[in-house]
């Protein structure tokens, strides 16, 4: 069925092309393609969306009396680093210390890194295996025992090779609380570089790991090795049914500060929830580090005193004392003073003692020692009732009890002891001598890109089979590769889920370690669009299931020392069948570039009606065209989460072809064969200027390229706003930290790039081509959200001599007034951020990471910056946000790795620039701030491309469309998965989708927008009314528990920034 809209689409282009004119008519026919369903600006500023009438601009309810705002905090910290390079904690002194009841709850854990100095695969083999199978027998010998868990990924590497008597041993040592599972996640994910639907789907997959094996549901949350911890996780923990968190990296002078405040725990709150809905318990872990040297209390030469394991890293010794009758008062006293110092820095009379390091608790001597010595020391302690102290083995639940029954007690008294309120996060992380841990957030940022993609490519995957297995059904036919598509999907999703992991996407591994995560993901790539070609497939033939594999996916990624080649498709005369997938649950058009082998051909729609195409140069070299190569632009029209087939045909003569003209500069020579209808223009020096330009913008650049202004059609204003490319040197940067030598320098000072300008009537882009970067800069012409930015594309390669000890940024600078150094940066492509940057402080202590966008603004203009990938982000000066792109350092920065980075592969980035106008009269510069909604429609086409398969095979068994929803979901609604639940053994539990309502900003005007903006609700029914439904259920983030079962026609209504989740049956 066709929509309204695409049909009125297609008379416009019939209109408008239907004489088979072979000429370019004037103007740019793109102009002509506007649709009804745009609004103009004077109609946009009208058109206020019901939330922004309703509620105005919630930005300005701030009620936050005594809430602590992280971002607040270094303003009122003491950043002084003492003589033993650490900060100071405000401890009471020994002699003075509270005599009060304490309880002390000695946690014993292991932390296992899935992948660091090993691959995941060696810790299993010479660690984590041993753990495991002792902490079954040691366990179960001693009853007073506990153990903390947290990495789902080992567990499943184990579970399959136990007998079941060790499975049900296991069981019951959860259920009688020796064993807890904290949070439970694949891995233990990094918060600064992950983007929020991969990090629920890692949790996801290990509740759903969790709870089909070990019968359990986490419930609170232990992240002791992030480098430093975002906002968004608590949301999400709280949203999966975590009640507490633990976390530990965070800047060890801020944790100075919150604990002046008695605030090292707190009820951590999302910034725009001013009613504690989101609230979950935190406490952070005081000390510099998580191992036992640094968890009894204050003295790390103490503590050291009591760890009986065998050290796993480079800054451990041991250093055990065993505990003889001869010692015990000494060795009991010395420990007591600690937990009575560590207990001073808390409220509620309960201290949180961890015990465990790196891959401890692997030898059975290990677990006897600890055992042993602790029980002794345990006793003594508890036998002397004076020293008012009960010390026990315990898990988190046994803590957080406490703690919580504390608080309770004291708040019934009328005692003010709530838990403290906190707002913010905690970012950048530095733990020691003033070194920040910013440089990660761009380490190795080949694989972080390469992850992004395989997250859009899983995400596709999983939306299209489950279709698929729905449509199958509704014809009482089998989703015949059923079993091979869910297998194929669990591999990717835990590939994926893997590499979240603190040391993979961080980019902090040793190099063969890399190495094998990028093979995973890789594979893993090629495997989720084989995944979404098979579905496609089987959604195009209505579940027949008697043709094999004929429909192919278009990328296909071979190795990763190319940046992802685009695949040439092979136009045929019988026709060369294009395949696009729009993985997004709204509305879509927009331009398509593909490469052709040929630049004779005529491109027809579902309808088969003759698209008209620009036709542009492929560069084989910069004074060479290819001749057997072309990129083809054209509009493709999608409706939410459809499949739309285009045909290209070879031909004589095409109908709706435009040639692009091309100038070069600062190239000599540069020919083109005869045969091409390409307009050359061409010259050894350069022009002083040039531009670009869409309906919409004019961009300007200066004579090497680079971008120097906009020029806004629609208000009629020019903007200043270039793009520059600089380095830092580095002093003392490593994978972890950014320590460079001052201030970036331009990086081309003495060479001369070549200028290049592709121009045609959709697309018009300027290349600059320099010897180890290329950057372009494109405009695409039309009205709906791709044509409302500037469109950035970059490739770096940094494996070159010249470039060590380098750290490139790609700066862009405007007249945007953020003259307090304000700036917002998404947190996991979830929420915006306030960022305050301190001027007289070194460059890498503003530095914060960025996922999915940022921005700066002013009262009259904001400039937001998209990013497909993450990268580090600063703004040093008014007007300016900066992205660091790739880092060579050789050195060691001392953090466990022993070695730089120095492995680089060639890599490319993607952004979209974007300006708006502020229409609203609300203040700006809050504390945290939301996109517009034509600002999401970006970013969210940005991180959810069009996904391109293609076949060559005739089959008329194929439909040409695909089209599962009747319309679009709101604006600001999205689909964040949609999948089918499996157990281990692949047997259909369920479909899962996750729904989110995304907050947005009133006070700028709607542009490009193609879904509605008034609609409150959403229906199952609305959303796939040709699937029909059994049960609905609304459940937890990760479904481990069960909210309520739905009507099956009932609505559904998100408040912003809320994510729901639902299991649905059929
Ligand atoms: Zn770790």
């Amino acid at each position: 069925m066709l929509s309204s809209a695409t049909i009125l689409s297609v008379l416009y282009v019939l209109l408008v092309y239907s004489q088979g004119s072979v000429h370019a008519p004037n103007g740019h026919p793109s102009l002509r393609l506007r649709r009804h369903t745009f609004l103009s600006e004077q109609d946009a500023e009208k058109n206020v969306p019901k939330l922004c009438k309703d509620n105005g601009n919630n930005l300005n309810k701030m009620a936050d009396n005594g809430t602590i705002f992280t971002i607040d905090l270094p303003a009122i910290t003491n950043y002084n680093v003492y003589s033993n390079k650490q900060y100071s904690l405000p401890h009471p002194k020994v002699g003075n210390v509270s005599d009060s009841k304490l309880n002390v709850i000695i946690v014993p854990h292991s932390h296992v890194d899935a992948g660091w100095l090993r691959t995941v695969e060696e810790y299993y083999m010479y660690h984590v295996k041993g753990i495991l199978n002792n902490m079954v027998v040691k366990l179960t010998k001693y009853k007073e025992m506990k153990f903390v868990w947290a990495e789902t990924v080992f567990l499943s590497m184990w579970w399959n090779n136990l007998d079941d008597d060790v499975k049900h041993k296991v069981r019951r040592l959860i259920e009688r609380g020796q064993l807890e599972i904290a949070l439970g996640g694949w891995v233990m994910s990094d918060e600064a570089s992950t983007h929020y639907v991969s990090v629920i789907d890692q949790l996801m997959e290990g509740h759903q790991w969790v709870i089909e094996n070990l019968h359990t549901k986490p419930v609170n949350s232990w992240a002791i090795d992030p480098f430093g911890h975002s906002a968004t996780m608590p949301y999400l923990w709280k949203q999966a049914g975590m009640e507490n968190m633990v976390i530990q990296r965070v800047h060890q002078a801020i944790k100075a500060t919150l604990a002046a405040q008695t605030a090292l725990e707190f009820q951590w709150r999302q910034m725009w929830d001013m009613e504690g809905k989101t609230d979950i318990l935190c406490h952070v872990m005081p000390y510099i580090y998580y191992g036992i040297q640094h968890t009894c209390g204050p003295n790390n030469q103490v503590c050291a005193m009591y760890d009986y394991g065998q050290p796993k890293s480079i800054f451990e010794q041991s250093t055990g004392r065993l505990v003889t009758d001869e010692n015990i008062e000494k060795q009991a006293k010395y420990l007591y003073d600690q937990y009575r110092m560590k207990a001073g820095l808390f409220e509620y009379g309960t201290v949180l003692v961890p015990l465990g390091d790196d891959f401890r608790f692997d030898t059975s001597e290990e677990w006897d020692l600890h055992y042993e010595n602790y029980m002794k020391i345990m006793d003594y302690i508890n036998s002397k009732p004076e020293w008012n102290m009960n010390v026990q083995f315990g898990t988190l639940s046994t803590y957080f009890d406490l703690v919580r029954n504390n608080e309770m007690q004291r708040v019934l008294m009328n005692e003010t002891a709530e838990f403290p309120v906190l707002k913010g996060d905690f970012f950048p992380y530095s733990d020691l001598d003033s070194e920040y841990w910013t440089g990660y957030y761009s380490t190795r940022p080949f694989q972080k890109q390469l992850s992004r993609d395989l997250e859009a490519s899983l995400r596709a995957g999983d939306i299209l089979s489950t279709l698929a297995i729905h449509q199958c059904k509704r014809y009482n036919l089998e989703f015949e590769s059923y079993l091979e598509t869910m297998s194929q999907l669990l591999e990717v999703r835990r590939s994926l889920g893997l590499f979240l992991h603190h040391d993979a996407i961080t980019g902090t591994a040793k190099p063969e370690v890399v190495q094998d995560y990028e093979n995973k993901l890789l594979h893993a790539f090629n495997v989720s669009q084989s995944v979404i070609a098979q579905a496609t497939q089987n959604l195009l033939t209505m579940c027949n299931n008697d043709s094999p594999v004929i429909i192919s996916a278009h990328n296909v990624r071979r190795d990763a020392h190319t940046p992802p080649t685009q695949f040439t498709t092979i136009v045929t005369k019988s026709g060369t069948k294009v395949i696009f997938v729009n993985p997004v649950a709204q509305e879509r058009s927009e331009f398509i570039r593909l490469r052709v082998d040929s630049a004779n051909l005529d491109i027809r729609n579902s309808q088969d009606l003759n698209i008209p195409f620009q036709i542009n140069p492929v560069f084989k070299s910069t004074t060479k065209i290819q001749t057997s190569e072309f990129e083809v632009v054209f509009l493709i029209d999608m409706s939410p989460f459809s499949i739309e087939t285009y045909t290209l045909y070879k031909v004589e003569a095409p109908v709706l072809c435009y040639w692009s003209s091309i100038e070069t500069y600062g190239i000599e020579n540069f020919q083109i064969p005869k045969n091409l209808n390409f307009q050359l223009k061409n010259s050894l020096t350069f022009k002083s200027s040039y531009k670009i330009e869409n309906e919409n913008f004019e961009a300007r650049f200066e004579e090497n390229g680079m971008l120097t202004g906009l020029f806004d059609r629609v208000r009629s204003k020019s903007i200043d706003i270039g793009v520059e490319f600089l380095s830092y040197t580095s002093q003392a940067s490593g994978a972890y930290l950014f320590y460079p030598s001052g201030e970036a320098k331009p990086i081309h000072e003495s060479t001369r790039p070549h200028v290049r300008l592709i121009k045609g009537p959709f697309l018009e882009q300027i290349e600059v081509v320099y010897k180890h970067l290329s950057h372009s800069l494109s405009l695409f012409d039309t009205p709906t959200a791709q044509g409302q930015g500037l469109h950035v594309y970059n490739e770096l390669n940094m494996l070159s001599a010249d470039l060590t000890n380098q750290e490139v940024i790609m700066r862009v600078t405007s007249e945007v007034k953020n003259e307090h150094g304000e700036f917002y940066t998404d947190e996991n492509g979830y929420q915006l951020i306030q960022r305050k940057t301190r001027p007289n402080t070194r460059v890498e202590t503003n530095y914060y990471p960025v996922t999915t966008m940022a921005l700066i603004e002013d009262s009259a203009l904001r400039l937001t910056v998209h990013t497909r990938q993450s990268h580090g982000v600063a703004s040093l000066k008014g007007g300016w946000l900066e992205f660091m792109l790739d880092r060579n350092v050789d050195r060691d920065d001392n953090r466990g790795l022993g070695e730089g980075v120095t492995d680089n592969r060639p890599t490319a980035s993607h952004f979209i620039l974007q300006i708006e106008h502020r229409q609203g009269t609300s203040q700006y510069q809050q504390k945290f701030t939301y996109p517009s909604l034509t600002s999401h429609i970006i970013n969210d086409h940005l991180q959810q491309p069009v996904q391109k398969l293609f076949t060559t095979i005739r089959n008329n068994a194929f439909q040409f469309s695909f089209r599962p929803m009747r319309h679009s979901l709101p604006c600001d609604h999205s689909v964040v998965s949609l999948k089918t639940l499996v157990t281990s053994n692949l047997v259909n539990n369920g479909s899962s989708i996750i729904l989110h309502r995304k907050g947005y900003s009133c006070d700028f005007p709607l542009r490009g927008i193609q879904c509605p903006t008034d609609l409150e609700t959403v229906s199952f029914h609305t959303l796939f009314p040709d699937i029909p439904m059994t049960d609905i259920r609304e459940t937890t983030l990760t479904h481990l528990h069960v909210r309520s079962s739905l009507p099956l026609n009932s609505s559904i209504r998100l408040q912003p920034m809320e994510i729901k989740s639902f299991v649905v049956t059929l």
